[in-house]
C-alpha cells in the first residue's frame, strides 16, 4: 500500500504521461486527495483543499478532468452527492458512511476481499481489478442526537422534508 507521498508521486506521473499541465489548482487538489484515503466531496475539496483559491466551477472541472484521465474516480453515495478519491491501481477500498452526518471512514480490506479480486482477475483475464464497497449506518455521535436530527431520509440541508414525510416513509425512531 502506498503512503500519501507515493500516492502524490503516482498522480503526478499519470499527469505527465497524459500531458496534463499541473497548474497550481490541479496540484493543490491532487495533494489534498493524496492525503486523504476516503472519498471527499466537492464541498470539502473547496473548503479545505483549495481554500477558496478558485471558483467551484474550476474545482469541479478540474475534478472531471482528473476523472477523465483516470487519476481520480468518482464514488456515488446516496443523496446524489459525488465524492472523489485517488484512483491508485490495485487500491480497493471499503468505506463506512454515516447516513446522518455523511462522515466517511475507511475500513480495512479483508484478505477474502483481496482474494476475490485475484480470482476475478485470473478467471476473466482482467488487469488492475479494484472494487469499492460501501457500508451505511448511523455513527455513534449521531445516535446521541435527537431522533429528528438523525433522520437518514432527511438531508440536513433540505427544509422540504418534513416529519410527516418521515412517517409516511414508514421509518420509525
Ligand atoms: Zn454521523
Amino acid at each position: 500500500m502506498k503512503n500519501n507521498q507515493q500516492r502524490m508521486v503516482w498522480a503526478l506521473e499519470v499527469c505527465e504521461r497524459s500531458r496534463m499541465r499541473p497548474t497550481p489548482i490541479r496540484q493543490k487538489i491532487l495533494e489534498f486527495l493524496a492525503d486523504r484515503r476516503v472519498p471527499t466531496s466537492l464541498e470539502v475539496v473547496m473548503r479545505e483543499g483549495v481554500q477558496g483559491k478558485c471558483s467551484e466551477t474550476t474545482a469541479y472541472r478540474t475534478l472531471m478532468l482528473l476523472k477523465e484521465l483516470q487519476i481520480i474516480r468518482q464514488v456515488s453515495f446516496p443523496k446524489k452527492t459525488s465524492y472523489f478519491v485517488l484512483n491508485i491501481p490495485g487500491e480497493s477500498s471499503h468505506f463506512l458512511v454515516c447516513q446522518s452526518c455523511r462522515e466517511v471512514t475507511e475500513l480495512p480490506v479483508s484478505e477474502s476481499a483481496r482474494e476475490l479480486d485475484r480470482e476475478i482477475s485470473a478467471s476473466r483475464g482482467y488487469s488492475q481489478i479494484y472494487h469499492d464497497l460501501e457500508f451505511f449506518g448511523i455513527c455513534p455521535a449521531c445516535q446521541k442526537q435527537p431522533a429528528r436530527a438523525r433522520c437518514p431520509n432527511a438531508p440536513l440541508s433540505n427544509p422540504l422534508v418534513s416529519k410527516t414525510q418521515t412517517v409516511t416513509n414508514g421509518v420509525k425512531y
